[in-house]
């Protein structure tokens, strides 16, 4: 993943870590969906999966509560070039 120094909104330094999900009970899903989406609809992409955990690694602003994040396998994206 390209390294993102600064905040896109503040211009301030960013805190590299991750997003981490834990079901609670059974699978989790982590979908993108589009603005404007309904709550019952199944549009959307879904960006992440596991029976355990999930995790993006990721760049956040504490001041501006921004999260910049990448999904997917990371040797899938350097392999598309
Ligand atoms: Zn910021």
């Amino acid at each position: 993943m390209k390294t993102i120094e600064k905040c896109p909104k503040c211009g301030g330094e960013m805190e590299e870590g991750m997003i981490r999900a834990d079901p609670v009970s059974g699978p989790i899903n982590i979908w993108w969906v589009p603005p404007n989406v309904g709550f019952l609809s199944n549009q959307g992409e879904r960006i992440g999966f596991g029976f355990t955990r999930v995790e993006f690694k990721g760049f956040r602003c504490p001041k501006c509560r921004i999260v910049i994040f990448s999904y997917g396998k990371e040797e899938e994206e350097t392999t598309e070039k």
